[in-house]
């Protein structure tokens, strides 16, 4: 079987409005993996280095500020095609393009509290899952059920 990677992070208010588990179960439900998962209040440093590719946006700030808010809940998702879709179950970054059904059209409404993360690329998967997780990154293992979502 194909697989990858991606690193899906519930975002401070997303656990402090209750939503690691409808989010950790839509990714569970679709078929996919939980390989690695923790609960962490990150640093400014540590959320710089995620966002680096934004740094100089007028909105890094006011980002850094409110995912420092809070703890966030960090997952690592395991099967075929799971960056692409993973990106597809969180639904667009900007909550009201989001359509219904996708986890931020049905939970959020402003961009600066969209509540999910989730890597764009294999590329960004890795370093995503390496900064948060470290050289272990996953923990793998053999589940039976997948002789019944892949064929
Ligand atoms: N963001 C924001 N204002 C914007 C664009 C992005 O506050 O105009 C925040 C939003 O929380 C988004 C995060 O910055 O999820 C990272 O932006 P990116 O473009 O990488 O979107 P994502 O990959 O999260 O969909
Ligand atoms: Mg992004």
């Amino acid at each position: 079987m194909a697989t990858e990677q991606t690193f899906i992070m519930v975002k401070p208010d997303g656990v402090q409005r209750g939503l690691v588990g409808e989010i950790v179960g839509r990714f569970e439900k679709r078929g996919y993996q939980l390989v690695n998962a923790k609960m962490v209040h990150a640093s400014q440093e540590h959320l710089e280095q995620h966002y680096a590719d934004l740094k100089g946006k007028p909105f890094f700030p006011g980002l850094i500020k409110y995912m420092a808010s809070g703890p966030v809940f960090a997952t690592v998702w395991q099967g075929k095609d799971v960056v692409k879709q993973g990106r597809a179950l969180l639904g667009a970054t900007n909550p009201l393009a989001s359509a219904p059904g996708t986890i931020r059209g049905d939970f959020a409404i402003d961009v600066g509290r969209n509540i999910c993360h989730g890597s764009d690329s294999v590329e960004s998967a890795k370093k995503e899952i390496s900064l948060w997780f470290g050289q272990d990154g996953s923990i793998p293992y053999k589940r039976a059920v997948d002789a019944w979502i892949y064929e």
